[in-house]
């Protein structure tokens, strides 16, 4: 067991709004003598440069992972196979690779059989985000509070996982170990079918016609406000996390018709009995939630975004 993390040299495939909260952390605490970041494009790895976040940067999979003790895919999971496929002969043994996306089984499925067996899996997931994408919108309190869920096997090596989890608990992450499948059936409902739901309204609102649209667009200070924060967010990869978690997602959906076609017919009859007791029910969620400390949502620094 270990709780001083220290790495001798950490690969970030990807460094975006996580890898690059990720980077400023391990910078920031000393946790690796040497950062590689991988992205595809110029002015991407440009930016991890003059921010400080790698000691070096390629648009090679390969070359970052060529003696990193420590890999972390921070792509979209749809790029997952395809880096694992070309990370694979360049992982040395006892090697850890990691990622932090927000679906798992697909996640593991991508990444495992490319993998050489004497390299470790330790995949995980922070719940945290924002709208924002690319490295310049990463900070290093994204993490502070939040959960971080770890999905190894169970057969998963213990040193490799605890390493894992030691790296994010130095984020200021809390950690939760979990079954991949159990991860994308609550991840289903607490946060990809939210995102499908503001998609889907926006969506509608940019439908309507014209005045009726400026005026959601003039008037939007109401709900309509934090749906549109929301939608904002990157369409590769919420495209992927629905592709990735396709049947959870659907579970919840059904779910949630049926909930909805409930609350449509409650309205019809006039019954308000049913729909105080409905909005009673999830107005004590919500104080659950408080209570937990994670109805903030994270901001960057001097942004005043979240
Ligand atoms: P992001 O800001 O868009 O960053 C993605 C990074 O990956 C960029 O550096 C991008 O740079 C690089 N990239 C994209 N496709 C690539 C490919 N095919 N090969 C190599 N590099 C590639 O995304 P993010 O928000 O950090 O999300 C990254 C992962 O974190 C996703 O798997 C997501 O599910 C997970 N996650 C996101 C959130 C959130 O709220 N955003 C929260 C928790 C977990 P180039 O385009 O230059 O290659």
């Amino acid at each position: 067991m270990t709780n001083e993390p220290h790495f001798k040299k950490i690969s970030l495939i990807g460094v975006g709004l996580i890898g690059s909260s990720l980077a400023r952390v391990i910078h920031r605490d000393g946790l690796a003598d040497e950062i590689v970041g991988c992205a595809r494009k110029p002015e991407t790895r440009d930016a991890i440069l003059r921010l400080g976040l790698a000691d070096s940067v390629t648009d090679d999979p390969a070359i970052a992972a060529e003696g990193a003790d420590l890999v972390i895919l921070c792509t979209p999971v749809g790029a997952y196979a395809a880096v694992a496929k070309a990370i694979a002969p360049a992982l040395s043994a006892g090697a850890i690779v990691s990622d932090v996306g927000s679906v798992k089984r697909s996640a593991i499925n991508s990444i495992q059989p490319h993998l050489p067996a004497d390299v470790h899996l330790v995949p995980a997931h922070p719940i945290a985000g924002t709208e924002n994408s690319g490295p310049e919108s990463g900070f290093e309190t994204l993490f502070e509070g939040r959960w971080t869920i770890l999905t190894p096997d169970a057969g998963a090596d213990k040193d490799a996982v605890e390493r894992v989890a030691a790296l994010w608990r130095r984020t200021g992450s809390m950690i939760e170990i979990m079954d991949a499948d159990h991860h994308d059936r609550v991840l289903a409902i607490t946060s990809h079918v939210p995102h499908l739901i503001a998609y889907t309204i926006v969506g509608t609102a940019t439908d309507l016609e014209d005045r009726l649209r400026s005026e959601v667009i003039k008037f939007a200070a109401s709900g309509f406000r934090d749906f549109t924060r929301i939608a904002a967010s990157d369409p590769v990869m919420w495209r992927d996390i629905f592709l990735s978690n396709k049947d959870a997602v659907l579970e919840m959906l059904g779910r949630l018709n049926e909930d909805l076609s409930d609350l449509q017919r409650a309205i019809r009859d006039g019954d308000g009995d049913r729909l105080e007791a409905a909005f009673a029910r999830t107005r004590e969620i919500r104080r659950s939630v408080v209570e937990a400390g994670q109805h903030i949502p994270p901001t960057k620094p001097g942004n005043g975004t979240t």
